[in-house]
């Protein structure tokens, strides 16, 4: 500790959780400018507090590392909210009438988004067709979007706008469902989304303004840090986001650090200018390029070895070939880009660590710190190459919480035990980073502490938890929103714990996570949430 250092900020009477080997925890923390100068006890840290420095003081309160989501899409968690949320309903005739009641709000012609439905909770089990949202919607175009992201339900309104009829043939990697008499039934699958909204995932094009994607993402960012969020990465942005970021930091509307990934169309225009994954500030930084290879596992097109167990002879589909996920891995490599690749069954995962494996033979990077989105279907053999190749399992624990209703059935009972693998992953010493995939789950780190300690639903089903013996300790839990985060995107010298000369990124939540029982997890609350130094988020403030 310096002599003479007058601090900013002073948080002292806290049960800090640093995260940091070197000095596990401590009651207060010193703060100059936006980084992190002294850690210690009481006396220590008030012995470098003057009459302006900003005491706060946490009441015996538990402060750890600001907490990080390494995969999430803020522009769809914005524009799902404003949209119509179908997450809850429990069957067709209550999604008809929420459809409706936005449409009752909504200007005649103006588009109508809604989130969040799920056939797999719905009594009927099966998706509704555009003939039951024209019931409801006959003067809107309309843009349903599954849960998982990867169905999207159109009304016939939006497909006459659209151009697509009878006629219009399913694109490579996709499909416009069609009825046995050769009519689409208005749901589209996969790349079938290019048909409506092309780039709509990266960029709202098609369906939004750059006006309502600005605002989208402001209010995606406001929302991050009222969960505790310090750091977000936005896994799959565009030209609107790149745009719109800037212009919110400099109207001092972006309360969060983000580390944003380009769509991998991208790649070839910023290799041409130079851009190289670090470019930018602690705030908004340049990560990456992001490919997806494969779907999901509940609409069958996650790329599995073997068919699904409960639709023989499905493998699922691989949206990219391997050549393609190679030339890209290979290019990003070559030019000081790193890459994040989706990929969610084993056969998708297998494809992308044998390509990382070929490039890194190929080029030699000192330290390409590739990443695998989901990463969800990995048998134990798997494991070891993670290890190796040094590859990020970038992993959303809270998704055991639904997946366990239905993974059972797609994968039967041998298959099943290699979904959500952390403790095998853990023991191998591979890093693994977490996020929510928010809007697909609210950007809520906690859950992804309880889920991934618990494997259990909100409702604590099942009381064991699914698959026990996947369950990771708490520590490590911590670890995966904080430091792992930092380290996935090569900061974790400039964040992810408690440590002098890092980034003063702060969450002071209700509850000690080792001292409740686990079942209580799920139940902290964030008190608040500081970046930089600057308090960007009080409970009840
Ligand atoms: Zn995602």
């Amino acid at each position: 500790m310096k002599q003479g250092l007058t601090l900013d900020m002073a948080i002292v009477n806290a049960n800090v959780i640093t995260i940091d080997p070197k000095k596990k925890t401590a009651q207060a923390v010193g703060v100059k400018g936006d980084r992190i100068v002294a850690v210690g006890n009481n006396e220590e840290i008030r012995a470098l507090a003057d009459k302006k420095t900003r005491i706060v003081d946490a009441e015996g309160r538990t402060v750890l590392p600001g907490f990080h989501d390494s995969h999430m899409h803020p522009l769809l968690v914005g524009h799902f909210a404003n949209g119509v949320v179908l997450n809850d309903v429990k069957n067709i005739p209550e999604f008809l009438q929420k459809v409706k009641e936005k449409v009752a709000k909504t200007p005649k012609g103006a588009v109508v988004l809604g989130s969040g439905w799920n056939q797999e909770r719905m009594e009927e089990k099966r998706y509704p067709t555009r003939w039951e949202v024209d019931s409801v919607a006959p003067d809107n175009p309309v843009f349903l979007i599954h849960w998982n992201a990867h169905i999207y339900l159109i009304n016939s309104m939006m497909m006459k706008q659209k151009g697509i009829d009878k006629d219009t043939p399913s694109p490579d990697g996709g499909e416009i469902e069609k009825n046995e008499k050769g009519e689409p039934t208005g749901i589209l699958l996969e790349n079938a989304l290019n048909l409506v909204a092309p780039g709509f995932l990266e960029t709202g094009a098609g369906l939004f303004s750059y006006e309502q994607s600005k605002a989208a993402l402001e209010f995606a960012a406001k929302r991050a840090v009222s969960y505790g969020l310090t750091s977000m990465v936005d896994i799959l942005a565009g030209d609107a986001q790149v745009k719109a970021y800037q212009e919110l930091e400099r109207e001092g509307k972006l309360p969060v650090r983000v580390n944003f990934y380009l769509g991998f169309q991208y790649l070839n225009q910023a290799v041409d200018i130079g851009l190289m994954s670090g470019f930018g500030s602690n705030k908004l930084r340049f990560a990456g390029v992001k490919m997806i290879t494969d779907g999901s596992l509940s609409s069958h097109t996650g790329a599995l070895k073997e068919p699904y167990a409960d639709a023989p002879g499905n493998r699922g589909i691989m949206r990219v070939s391997k050549k393609e996920i190679k030339e890209v891995v290979l290019k990003a490599t070559r030019n000081g880009i790193r890459v994040d690749v989706h990929a969610i069954g084993d056969r998708a995962i297998s494809d992308v660590l044998d390509v990382f494996e070929e490039v890194q033979n190929e080029v030699k990077p000192k330290d390409p710190r590739y990443k695998i989105s989901h990463a969800f279907i990995i048998s134990k053999d798997m494991v070891e190459r993670f290890k190796k190749l040094n590859v990020v399992a970038n992993v959303q624990p809270v998704f055991i919480a639904k997946a366990q209703n239905w993974i059972p059935r797609l994968l039967g009972p041998e298959r099943e035990k290699n979904a959500h693998v952390y403790k095998w992953l853990m023991d191998a010493g591979v890093h693994m980073a977490c996020g929510t995939d928010s809007p697909i789950e609210p950007e809520n780190p906690i859950m992804n502490l309880y889920t991934s300690t618990m494997r259990k639903d909100q409702n604590g089903v099942p009381p064991a938890g699914w698959h026990p013996e996947q369950k990771i300790p708490m520590e490590q839990a911590l670890k995966m929103v904080t430091i792992e985060g930092a380290y996935a995107t090569g900061q974790e010298d400039e964040k992810g714990s408690i440590t002098v000369g890092k980034l003063a990124d702060f969450v002071m939540v209700s509850d000690d996570p080792f001292r409740i029982p686990g079942d209580e997890v799920k139940d902290m609350k964030v008190l608040m949430t500081i970046v930089g130094g600057n308090v960007v988020y009080q409970k009840g403030g």
